[in-house]
């Protein structure tokens, strides 16, 4: 294994797995490139169904040391997995900017977010309690919350470090092991975390195998010896992967896409709530499930909003991850092409962008930051997850109207209001249909507090304790007494 001089990335990489990095079983690879250019930058194992059935093999003989460890000790060796991610900051942050385009700054958000989750969740692995359940004097009866053996997770390519860490720290936590599948854009982010993690945690406890998720995705998802998935991902390979989880009889918990509101009323600054739009939708280039992509603005603050976010967009600095700009690429061509083929679609639908809508011509995927102002809520552009940096503005004039606006979307991942008025931010949290509620700040909130989705954005939830739940299974034991 060879480090290339000033690159944080190897070559060639291997898949982690058995407590080490393991050859796969053939020699096919698959490019990853550097969005900020189209440049290769590595290569990754193009990993096989055997490759995935090894690691689920592995898994099945870790889980078996791991659940046998003191909670207290798996909470220990967690904190340091935390210790190392945040150790081999800046060289993590800088290969999720390689290989994803997201701005540097940003980057290093990302994994330390990657960490907390370690942290928090290491705090958690010796609280993972039952229950004494009252059967009156004849009978003692207490739950037992168990892990279920091993685990699988789907990361796609938009955080794929974060998400990582989100997905499989509480797995790990409650005394599962893991076998994870990173996104086959972004594999390398996850194949360096799962060999810092080996270095910490028994042998067989967490394999990584990159791949095809036609083939590496879908053999995970199908195994019998997987006993729960956690896909985060499109809504279509969502209802694939809860398919086969229902063959295998796994649990499963679906993290999909979104198309969220942000609605912004007169008595809220417009100044912040500008702010907070910005932020939600170019973030990430808008590659985030949880974007703000719909602005519903109150008429009487209609002109001013818009003007005031066509003044900051027109200033964006955009440019290749590295050099830390407003805004990074696109993750791919064909992610641009898809999105383009939305802002050509917008122009039918709707007439002109107010602001950007042309790919930038330089090297790269970079698409400038777009608005498209009075956009019908029956619109496509409105409608549909872009995925992008593209922000849609409706109108409304009454908060019967706004509400009504929020909730008609068949996604439920989050929605957010601006508003000074305390009753009318309770009233939206009331009827607004959606799986986390921002009251006057975009991505509010943490690695504590639940995520997921309602409607169409998917099933369960992730994050906080609540997330420990879904990777244990309840037994409960009756005893009779004299
Ligand atoms: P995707 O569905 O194309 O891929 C996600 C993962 O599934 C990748 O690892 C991919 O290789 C794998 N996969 C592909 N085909 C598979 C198959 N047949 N069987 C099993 N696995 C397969 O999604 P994407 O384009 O990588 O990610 C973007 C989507 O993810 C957006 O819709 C976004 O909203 C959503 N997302 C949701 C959340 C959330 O928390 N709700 C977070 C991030 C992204």
């Amino acid at each position: 294994m060879t480090q290339r001089e000033s690159s944080p990335l190897r070559e060639p990489y291997g898949l982690v797995g058995g407590g080490a990095e393991r050859e796969a079983s053939n020699e096919e690879t698959t490019e990853v490139h550097d969005p900020a250019t189209g440049d290769v930058l590595t290569t990754v194992p193009a990993g096989t169904r055997a490759d995935l059935d090894r690691a689920v093999e592995s898994a099945t003989e870790g889980f078996d040391r791991w659940r046998r460890l003191e909670p207290k000790e798996r909470g220990r060796l967690l904190r340091r997995v935390a210790d190392r991610i945040l150790d081999e900051e800046e060289r993590l942050a800088t290969i999720e900017t390689l290989e994803n385009g997201r701005p540097l700054e940003d980057a290093r958000g990302q994994v330390r977010r990657c960490a907390r989750h370690f942290e928090y969740y290491a705090g958690i692995a010796d609280k993972v309690q039952g229950e004494q359940i009252p059967l009156g004097d004849g009978y003692v009866d207490y739950t037992i919350r168990e892990p279920l053996g091993v685990t699988g997770h789907i990361v796609p390519w938009n955080v794929p470090i974060y998400l990582f860490g989100r997905s499989v720290a509480p797995a790990l936590a409650a005394g599962n092991s893991a076998v994870v599948k990173p996104a086959n854009l972004t594999p390398v982010g996850g194949l360096e975390v799962g060999r810092l993690a080996n270095e910490v945690l028994p042998e067989g406890v967490l394999n990584v195998v990159s791949g095809a998720g036609s083939v590496v995705g879908d053999e995970l998802s199908a195994h019998d010896d997987v006993e729960h998935i956690v896909f985060t991902g499109s809504g279509e390979t969502g209802v694939h992967v809860g398919r086969n989880a229902a063959d295998a009889i796994s649990d499963v918990v679906l993290e999909l896409g979104g198309k969220s509101p942000l609605v912004v009323y007169p008595d809220a600054d417009v100044d912040d709530a500008v702010t907070e739009t910005v932020r939600g939708i170019f973030t990430g280039a808008g590659q985030i499930c949880s974007a703000s992509s719909r602005a519903i603005v109150h008429e009487d603050v209609h002109d001013e909003y818009v003007d005031e976010l066509v003044d900051r967009v027109e200033s964006f600095d955009i440019g290749p991850g590295l050099e830390n700009p407003d805004m990074g690429p696109l993750v791919s061509k064909s992610h641009l092409e898809d999105v383009l083929r939305y802002v050509e679609l917008g122009r039918t639908e709707v007439g002109d962008p107010v602001v950007g809508g042309k790919r930038i011509d330089r090297p790269g995927y970079f698409l400038e930051p777009t608005v498209f102002d009075d956009v019908p809520n029956d619109a496509r552009i409105a409608q549909e997850e872009i995925f992008g940096p593209v922000l849609t503005v409706t109108t409304f004039s009454d908060e019967a109207e706004a509400v009504k606006l929020a909730n008609d979307v068949e996604y439920g991942l989050v929605a957010g209001v601006m508003t000074n008025d305390v009753e009318r931010a309770h009233r939206f949290a009331r009827d607004v249909d959606a799986g986390q509620i921002y009251v006057n700040e975009w991505f509010a909130g943490g690695n504590e507090t639940p995520f997921g989705g309602f409607k169409k954005s998917g099933v369960g939830r992730d994050n906080g304790v609540q997330a420990i739940h879904n990777f244990t299974q309840i037994k409960n034991v009756c005893l009779k007494i004299e």
